[in-house]
């Protein structure tokens, strides 16, 4: 399995939680953007991405997974 990071940059309001969630692949920009690494990443840092995702107050982080978990 492999993961992806986006950021919707029209819903992105720049509370920069997600950078603070996700420092290993996320950084903020001058004006607190995220600047979201693009490469792809499995493992522990799946977990740590859907925790960021989770707690976007915009809904703006998208975590693509190739092969997301049954329910
Ligand atoms: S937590 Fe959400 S709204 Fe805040 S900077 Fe990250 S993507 Fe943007």
């Amino acid at each position: 399995m492999s993961a992806r990071l986006r950021v919707d940059p029209i819903a992105c309001e720049a509370h920069g939680l997600c950078a603070e969630l996700f420092p290993e692949r996320i950084a903020l920009d001058d004006w607190g953007y995220p600047i979201v690494d693009p490469a792809p990443f499995d493992g522990e840092l799946v977990g740590h991405a859907r925790r960021a995702v989770a707690a976007c107050p915009r809904v703006a982080l998208i975590l693509d997974e190739d092969d997301p978990p049954q329910r």
